[in-house]
């Protein structure tokens, strides 16, 4: 139910009609007993000042940001944190009194998700495949977490090398890859939703890691993605997409609440039942 005093979260993006957030939010809310709403908009980039000057002027808790306006969002803000401006992207608006802030919590997200399913990034020896937004949180996320190393590759090596000398990781050719000294493989492209899937696949030398290495894919629809499948086919260790999904939006929602300590897990739990759908 919602009175005079429900507070509003929302997400901005375009499209939004899939997004799994107001499912994620709402189960968090209710789970707390918090009297807000998160509700999602379908903002043109034309229209994305406007609709930041919207949630300043009625004094909305926060908002995330979505594809495609995560780098344009920028501009509108009062302040962007470090990481987030290092990774050139901002998911989550956080009001600091009359101030809009712009946050990543993609970056810690995933590394939240990895220690889940335990696997600790710090001194590990680290390959990112993609040069998207997920990929720039994925390095940024684990140089943060203290890995020793991490590369990048991707089908464009140009856009490896861009992304790498400015996040202070190592481009490198798929084919040069040592997969043996690999301890985490992160798949940050969005080759395992397409057609191509299997083909994908089929180019990384997942049989060539170390029994220890664990597999990440940032995909989380499907769950169960190609390069997942041939990881589990191994007796890898494997990270869907969803414990990120779930903990960028739990570390979104600590901040907008300003809670001083972190989300209990049957909250995450709510979460992740509510992304499962
Ligand atoms: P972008 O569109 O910014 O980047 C996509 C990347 O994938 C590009 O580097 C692109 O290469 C590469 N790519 C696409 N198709 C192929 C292919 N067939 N072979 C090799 N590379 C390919 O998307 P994002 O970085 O924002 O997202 C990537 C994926 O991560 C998405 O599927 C998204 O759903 C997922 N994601 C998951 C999150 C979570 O919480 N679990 C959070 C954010 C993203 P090129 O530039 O050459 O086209």
């Amino acid at each position: 139910m919602t009175t005079a005093r429900t507070r509003l979260l929302g997400l901005l993006g375009d499209p939004v009609a899939h997004s799994r957030s107001p499912a994620i939010h709402t189960a968090a809310l209710g789970a707390l007993g918090i009297d807000a709403s998160y509700l999602a908009f379908e903002v043109a980039g034309a229209d994305l000042g406007r609709a930041v000057a919207g949630l300043r002027a009625i004094g909305a808790l926060g908002a995330n940001v979505t594809v495609p306006h995560k780098v344009a969002v920028m501009a509108h803000l009062d302040a962007i944190e470090p990481a987030a401006r290092a990774i050139g992207a901002v998911n989550t608006i956080v009001r600091d009194e009359a101030r809009l802030v712009g946050l990543n919590t993609d970056a810690p997200g995933l590394v939240r998700a990895l220690l889940d399913a335990g696997c600790e990034p710090r001194s590990a020896n680290v390959l990112v495949l993609g040069a998207g937004g997920a990929a720039r949180a994925a390095i940024v996320g684990l140089r943060d977490a203290g890995a020793a190393h991490v590369s990048v590759t991707a089908r464009r090596p140009e856009r490896a090398e861009e992304l790498a000398g400015e996040l202070g990781a190592r481009p490198i050719d798929l084919a040069a890859v040592r997969a043996a000294e690999i301890d985490l493989l992160v798949q940050a492209t969005s080759a395992t939703m397409g057609e191509d899937a299997e083909a994908f696949a089929a180019t990384l030398p997942i049989d060539a890691l170390p029994a220890h290495a664990t597999v990440m894919d940032l995909v989380y629809a499907p769950l169960e993605t190609t390069v997942l499948r041939a990881a589990r086919a191994r007796g890898l260790r494997t990270v869907d997409g969803l414990g990120m999904l779930v903990w960028q939006a739990a570390l979104a929602l600590e901040r907008w609440l300003a809670l001083d300590d972190p989300l209990a897990p049957e909250i995450i739990d709510a979460m992740r039942r509510a992304a499962l759908g």
